[in-house]
């Protein structure tokens, strides 16, 4: 690899990386992504697909406390803890209920809401410019409450995000089913986002983009890990699996395998852990629906995609190392099955995991120190949140002033 001729290296070539790649090489910026494995096969993978403009909150919600221990004697719940993590996950989890203050908590629910507000406006133009048009929909998607007390809790939730400017409708139990006809009657009403969509084939988009970043000049390099960094007066030092480069600029998009590389950059270590996720794809049901469904009472969402019916959610702490527990993507068949009125074809179903990228205050961190710019940590929204944060590089790059004010997605907030 001649190293020299590129302006900017990003490492991690997931749907953060490439999303800023095509926006810098588009621009001119000469660009090489440098990648572990194969393009987008990490998170940006197997996710569920989903445009969730409407997750306007953090995950650290005081709010949830109360649920967590039920969640966590059901082995068939949402959440799990691998107890031997335990003492690694005890420093992030300690800072993540540090926000559930309230006025942390107020801070990176604004910071959501802005991100979120201009995300899937950005997507739709990125998709236009760069031909993903037949990928996207903007269908909205349901939200869906099966008890009665959620249900009063789904209606306040409706109610509190139309005040803060996410449009949304309580549907009853009858236009919920002229909606969603697959669905049983004992989902008893639903919160319609009509400015949410979804991805039907995240694989084709990926593959699309990596074309045109080629097409547009710049380069992948796959099966490329970078084991470590150094910031030295020529320039920035990154030793990979099978040389040295010295880099001029560098952006970090390792995902939920930025830390390391984080603080070598720049010296700061960010409050980051893995809130590791399953899915289970449906290969024969694609007729299934025709928008997403997340269950406010199971914690999972259904996608319908081009291959299949995509069943994900769970969230797993057992951090990077530790095998997938499969068990935990297969589960989510019998959770989906109690929601439709006939039974789920699941002949050919294949399981998932991947690592989110959860930062202990629910932002990711898009932010330039120098030579180096850091886009990862975009938690359980990275997919929704990629065209706008690389929209957000690109103004730190050539400085612009972004669209979204970045002061709260910086890196000095953890300083
Ligand atoms: C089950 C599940 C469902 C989800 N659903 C949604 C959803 O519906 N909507 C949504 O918006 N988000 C969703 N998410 C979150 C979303 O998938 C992530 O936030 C997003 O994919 C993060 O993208 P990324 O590019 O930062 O990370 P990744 O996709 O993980 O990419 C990071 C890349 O960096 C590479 N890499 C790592 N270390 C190195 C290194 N040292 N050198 C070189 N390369 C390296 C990896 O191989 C990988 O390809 C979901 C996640 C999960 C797990």
């Amino acid at each position: 690899m001649d190293t020299q001729v590129f302006d900017i290296h990003i490492i991690g070539g997931g749907i953060i990386g490439l999303c800023a790649a095509v926006a810098l090489q588009s621009c001119g910026v000469k660009v090489a992504i440098l990648e572990a494995d194969k393009i987008a096969r990490g998170a940006s993978y197997g996710n569920a697909g989903h445009l969730a403009t409407e997750q306007v909150f953090p995950i650290a919600d005081a709010g949830i406390l109360r649920h967590v221990p039920a969640m966590l004697l059901n082995p068939e719940g949402p959440l799990r803890i691998d107890w031997r993590y335990l003492p690694r996950l005890a420093p992030w989890a300690f800072q993540l209920m540090l926000n559930m203050r309230p006025e942390p908590f107020a801070r990176s629910h604004q910071a959501l809401l802005a991100l979120n507000a201009k995300s899937l406006q950005a997507w739709q133009d990125f998709a236009k410019e760069w031909q993903l048009i037949p990928w996207i929909k903007i269908q909205g998607s349901l939200l869906t409450a099966e008890k009665p007390s959620s249900l009063k809790i789904l209606t306040t939730h409706g109610q509190r995000l139309n005040c803060l400017g996410v449009p949304n409708t309580l549907l009853s139990q009858s236009a919920l089913s002229d909606l969603a006809p697959t669905l049983q009657d004992n989902q008893l009403g639903a919160l319609f986002f009509p400015e949410t969509g979804h991805i039907t084939n995240i694989e084709a988009i990926t593959h699309k983009l990596s074309t045109i970043f080629r097409s547009l000049g710049g380069q992948i390099y796959e099966n490329c890990r970078v084991l470590s960094a150094a910031v030295t007066i020529e320039g920035i030092c990154l030793t990979t699996s099978d040389q040295q480069i010295n880099a001029s600029k560098v952006m970090l998009a390792a995902g939920a395998h930025s830390k390391a590389l984080a603080k070598q950059l720049t010296g700061v270590s960010v409050p980051m852990d893995t809130e590791r996720g399953y899915h289970l794809m449906l290969p024969h049901e694609n007729e299934r629906l025709n928008l997403p469904v997340s269950s406010m009472d199971r914690r999972f969402i259904m996608t319908p995609m081009e291959r299949g019916l995509r069943l994900a959610g769970t969230v797993e702490y057992a951090g990077l190392e530790a095998p997938a527990n499969m068990n935990r993507a297969h589960m989510l068949l019998k959770q989906a099955q109690a929601m439709l009125k006939t039974p789920l074809n699941s002949e050919d179903s294949t399981p998932w995991m991947g690592f989110r990228p959860s930062t202990a205050d629910s932002l990711p961190i898009i932010d330039r120190q120098k030579s180096v710019f850091l886009n990862f940590g975009h938690q359980h929204l990275g997919l929704t949140q990629a065209v706008i944060s690389a929209q957000i590089i690109a103004a730190l790059y050539f400085g612009d002033i972004p669209t979204v004010e970045p002061t709260a997605y910086r890196l000095d907030r953890f300083r």
